[in-house]
C-alpha cells in the first residue's frame, strides 16, 4: 500500500472515531454534509492545510465560549480550550508558528492557564519574532478581541492588516446567526460579553485566507458551511428561543470543517493526523496532556457545560472518555511515527 493511502486510511479512522454522536447533539449529518463537501476525510483536510503553513507562519487561533454569559462574562467552559492548546502545540513544533490566540478579557486568564500547561510560554507579539528567528522557545500570544459589534468590524480589518496571518483557526467559538445574535445550544441570545471574533473570520474569509474550523453543535464559527443541515438536523437549528426569528446555526462559514461529538476531540483527532504527517510524535495530544489539561481547567474554573459545574466532564463525557479518546487517537497513527 502506498503512503498516500495508508494516510487517507488513518484520517478516516480519526474522522470515525471522533463522530461518533455520543452527545446526540446531531453531528453525524452534519458529518456527512461536511464530508461530501470536502470530498474526503475531515481531519486529514484539516492536518494539510495546518502544515501547509509557512515554516515560521502566523496563525490567529481562536476558542472560549462564555458558556453563562447572562451570569457573567467571566464563566467559561470547558470545551474548546485544550483542544486549542493541542493545535497551536502542534504549531509550533512543526512550522515554528507564531500563533496569537483571540478571546474575550474575561476568559483570558483560564484559557492562558490552559496553554501553560500545554507546555506554551505566553508572550509578547514581539517577544514571540524572537523565539521564532532562534527557536529557543515555544510560546503563544494572548489577545482580547472586543466584545461589541461595532468595535469587533473595526478592529478585524486592522488587526488582520498588522498580523497577516497565514492561516484562521477556531475551535468551539459561538458564532452569530443570520439575524446577528449569538446562541447557545438551547437557543437562548448569550452574546452578552462575548468577543465578536466572528467578525474577523468573516473578513478573513473575504481575504481568502485560509480558515479551518472544529464545532460539535452547529452554532460555532465554521458551521455556516453546512448551514442548511444545521437548520434541518440540530435542536433549534431552525428556530431559536430567543425570539430574533432565527436559528442557532453561526453564518460564518470556513475552507475546512471539523465536526466532532466534542470539539476537543476533533482538536485532538487534527493533532495525530498531523503527527503522522511530520511523521513525529511531539506533535501528538498526548492521554497524559490531556490529563494535565483537564485538571488544569478545573483549577481554573472553566465549566462543564452541560451540567453547569466546575468539573472534568467536558460536555457531560466523564473523564475517563477524553483520556480515552487522545489514547486511540495515538493508538490509530502510532506504526507511523
Ligand atoms: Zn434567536
Amino acid at each position: 500500500m502506498n503512503a498516500k493511502t495508508t494516510q487517507t486510511r488513518l484520517d478516516e479512522r480519526l474522522d470515525r472515531l471522533v463522530t461518533i454522536d455520543i452527545g446526540e447533539r446531531g453531528v453525524e449529518p452534519l458529518f456527512a454534509a461536511a464530508r461530501d463537501l470536502q470530498g474526503g476525510a475531515l481531519v486529514g483536510a484539516a492536518a494539510e492545510a495546518l502544515m501547509a503553513v509557512p515554516e515560521g507562519g502566523t496563525v490567529v487561533v481562536t476558542t472560549g465560549s462564555v458558556s453563562r454569559a447572562w451570569i457573567s462574562p467571566a464563566i467559561g467552559e470547558n470545551d474548546g480550550p485544550s483542544g486549542a492548546a493541542a493545535i497551536v502545540r502542534a504549531l509550533v513544533l512543526a512550522r515554528n508558528a507564531t500563533c496569537i490566540v483571540l478571546c474575550e478579557a474575561s476568559l483570558l486568564p483560564a484559557i492562558r492557564a490552559v496553554m501553560v500547561a500545554a507546555g506554551l510560554s505566553p508572550v509578547t507579539h514581539k517577544q514571540a519574532a524572537i523565539a521564532r528567528s532562534d527557536r529557543s522557545l515555544a510560546t503563544v500570544v494572548m489577545m482580547p478581541f472586543p466584545t461589541e459589534d461595532d468595535a469587533g468590524r473595526t478592529a478585524a480589518p486592522a488587526l488582520l492588516d498588522r498580523l497577516g496571518p497565514d492561516l484562521l483557526f477556531s475551535t468551539e467559538r459561538v458564532g452569530r446567526n443570520t439575524h446577528g445574535v449569538y446562541h447557545s445550544m438551547r437557543g437562548i441570545d448569550y452574546g452578552m460579553g462575548r468577543a465578536r471574533v466572528d467578525l474577523l473570520f468573516d473578513e478573513g474569509l473575504k481575504r481568502a485566507i485560509p480558515v479551518v474550523a472544529v464545532g460539535d453543535g452547529g452554532n460555532e464559527i465554521g458551521m455556516g458551511k453546512v448551514a442548511d443541515h444545521v437548520r434541518a438536523h440540530v435542536p433549534y437549528g431552525a428556530q431559536c428561543q430567543c425570539g430574533c426569528g432565527g436559528g442557532i446555526g453561526a453564518v460564518t462559514s470556513c475552507d475546512v470543517l471539523v465536526t466532532a461529538a466534542c470539539s476537543n476531540w476533533g482538536c485532538t483527532a487534527i493533532a495525530a493526523a498531523m503527527a503522522a504527517r511530520a511523521r513525529d510524535a511531539r506533535l501528538l495530544h498526548t492521554p497524559e496532556r490531556e490529563t494535565r489539561l483537564l485538571d488544569t481547567m478545573v483549577a481554573n474554573g472553566l465549566i462543564n457545560s452541560t451540567h453547569g459545574i466546575i468539573d472534568d466532564a467536558v460536555d457531560g463525557f466523564p473523564r475517563a472518555s477524553h483520556i480515552a479518546i487522545a489514547e486511540l487517537c495515538r493508538t490509530i497513527v502510532a506504526h507511523t511515527l
